[in-house]
Formats: C-alpha cells, structure tokens, sequence
C-alpha cells in the first residue's frame, strides 16, 4: 500500500493509472476504522482494480462546539489494517493541504441539507459535499463506496453527483452492527460501559418500529412516539429528532409508503449517535 499526503502527488498516481485503463474504486473516511469501513474497502476491492483509502478528519463539517479535537485518531492502528485488506492507496491529506490559507469555496445542496441532521449541525453537510467533490476531482474514482448509516450523507452525495454530473457511480451499503445491535461508529468509543448499554435502545427502538409495520402500522406520528418512549425510558438518552422520511428528498412523511427511512439521532451522555433504518411498502 502506499500512502501518500500530497494532492499532486495522488493525482499524478491516479493519471498514471488511468493510463492503463484501471477502474477506480474509493472510499472516503475519517479513520479510527471499523469493520462498517471495511465492508465499504472490501466491495471497493471486490468491484474496482484500484482501492483508494482517504483518512481526513474533515474540519469544515464539524461545528465549532463539535468533536474535532477528540475525534479518535490511531493512524498506526489504522494503516496496518488498510494494509492487511490489500487497499492499494492510502490518501492522507492535511487540513492545510486540503483547505490552503484563502480558501473559499463551497458546494451545497439545497433542500436536503437542512433537515434531520442538517436541522442539529448547520453547516455541517456543506462541509461533506465540499470535500467530497474536492476528493472527488482529485481521485477521479469511478465508483465511490459510502455507508447508509449516514442515510441522509449518502442522499445528499447521490443528488449532488447527479446534480453536478460527476462522473462517478456512488454505491451505498448496509449499516454493519455489533452483534447486540448497536451501529458501528468510530463515536461508541466515547460510550462508557453503562451508556453503551442504554445506546442499544436505538436499534432496538427502530426494530420495534419496523415490528409494528408490519403488523400494520403505517401512521407516522403513531411509530414516531413508540419510538421516542422507548428511548427515552433509557438513562442518559436526550433526543434530537426521530423522523420517517422518503428515501430521496427527506421529507417527512405522514404516513409511511413506498421506499422510507425511519431516521434518528440521539445523545446518549455527551455523545450524539445516529441510527436508521429502512423500510419498503410494497403494496
Ligand atoms: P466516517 O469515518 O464515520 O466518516 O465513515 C466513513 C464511511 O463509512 C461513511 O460512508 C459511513 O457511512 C460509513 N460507515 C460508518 N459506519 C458504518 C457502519 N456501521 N456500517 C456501514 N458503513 C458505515
């Protein structure tokens, strides 16, 4: 694997490659990896002949009252395992490699960007797209691997490649869990023993959900509830929101039809987790 923490240097390899006609697959993280990344690095490597890796704590996404400066960080821990999997280029910019003194330019996507998520941390998927487009025109890829953890991330991202006409194909893959159910995410290591516990209220809030659907259930502001008391009979739990939203535009929905996602995003202690799930209505 070569890492590697210049954009020129990157771009150099990527027109190289191109050269002989590789195919190139890429996924984007901020590192402290889980096997959630890794099911995303193995579909890269099973789909494209080249694996690029980016590790960049993305500061232009996190608010100035976020995790910036704790967000984990393990980079030895992080390369030994892009390397045992066989990726092929490890992406490692600086923030000031990424964001030189002057920057000035951002890409947003309108109307999706400020609900669920967007309504909590302003700014904070101007600050994804931003990247990711620039990513995006550094590494060339053509396929680009994303987590339908970050449900609303990935239908951003999707509008904004179709939008922009990129040429890129984004794949969106399953939430990977831990065997009691808890969604895999770089933040749990925040969790202490007892609010990890009381975090498995997400999954098993959301399950519940997709129970009573399919027993029949289709009144939003009916699930939303069952939903909310759930969690909040568990320690710890403050709610920022628990929606059901079409899969495409995010807009709520009164009733759940057709494609949805029952979306949430909740405190446990100090730590914001967020969990979805998907639901599809076929009648
Ligand atoms: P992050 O490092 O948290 O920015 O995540 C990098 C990529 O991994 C994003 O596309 C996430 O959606 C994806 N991802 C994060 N957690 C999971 C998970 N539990 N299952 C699948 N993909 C995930």
């Amino acid at each position: 694997m070569k890492t590697i923490e210049k954009i020129n240097m990157i771009k150099r390899e990527i027109a190289d490659l191109k050269s002989q006609g590789k195919r190139i697959g890429f996924v984007p993280t901020m590192g402290y990896l889980h096997e959630g990344h890794l099911s995303l690095m193995r579909e890269s490597l099973k789909k494209t002949d080249i694996t690029v890796v980016s590790i960049f704590i993305n500061p232009t996404q996190f608010s100035p009252k976020e995790d910036f400066n704790q967000y984990p960080r393990d980079m030895n821990r992080d390369s030994a395992i892009l390397e045992k999997e066989g990726v092929h280029y490890l992406f490692v910019p600086s923030v000031q490699e990424m964001y030189p003194e002057g920057y000035r330019t951002y890409v947003e996507v309108q109307g999706l960007q400020d609900q669920l998520c967007g309504r909590f941390r302003p700014g904070h998927f101007r600050g994804v797209c931003t990247v990711v487009v620039k990513f995006f025109h550094i590494i060339q890829p053509d396929l680009a691997f994303f987590g339908q953890k970050d449900a609303q991330q990935a239908a951003i991202l999707k509008k904004m490649a179709n939008d922009l006409d990129l040429d890129v194909q984004l794949e969106v893959l399953p939430i990977l869990r831990d065997e009691d159910g808890l969604a895999l995410s770089s933040r749990n290591v925040y969790l202490n023993p007892e609010e990890r516990k009381a975090a498995l209220v997400l999954s098993r809030s959301l399950n519940e959900a997709r129970r009573l659907i399919d027993r029949g259930e289709r009144n939003s502001a009916v699930l939303i509830q069952k939903i909310q008391g759930l969690i909040l009979s568990e320690p710890f739990t403050r709610i920022d929101y628990v929606e059901i939203v079409d899969m495409d535009m995010l807009q709520a929905v009164s009733h759940v039809k057709g494609k949805c996602i029952i979306a949430l995003a909740v405190f446990i202690g100090k730590t914001r987790l967020i969990d979805n799930t998907i639901v599809h209505i076929k009648e």
